[in-house]
């Protein structure tokens, strides 16, 4: 594993492997290549804390709000993109099937 320095904040992929590899395929699968290639570098700012109930995953320090989502499938949605309101940056993870979404010890405590 690589060394990660002291304040550095954890890629995305890292803290969620498994879920990165879900979500990219997801993407490839739609031809949504230009959000499928930012998971490589996204990070992880830790849950978003809007309400105590919020499962969303924030991968934007600045974690704006913008109503613009992309639906993971588009049927029966597994995973919601917030993106930004250019739809280019994926902002936040929001995970609707009810999975434990704790990462690793340590990874997102910004
Ligand atoms: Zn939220």
């Amino acid at each position: 594993m690589a060394e990660r320095s002291i304040g550095e904040v954890a890629l995305f992929r890292e803290a969620f492997p498994e879920m990165t590899d879900e979500i990219v395929k997801m993407l490839h699968a739609e031809s949504d290549e230009a959000f499928a290639e930012q998971f490589a570098g996204l990070r992880y700012y830790g849950r978003c804390l809007c309400t105590p109930t919020c499962r969303a995953l924030s991968t934007d320090s600045r974690r704006r709000v913008s109503g613009l989502m992309v639906m993971l499938p588009t049927e029966e949605p597994v995973f919601w993109l917030d993106v930004d309101s250019a739809g280019a940056a994926v902002l936040a993870i929001e995970v609707l099937d009810g999975r434990t979404v704790e990462p690793p010890l340590g990874m997102g405590t910004v």
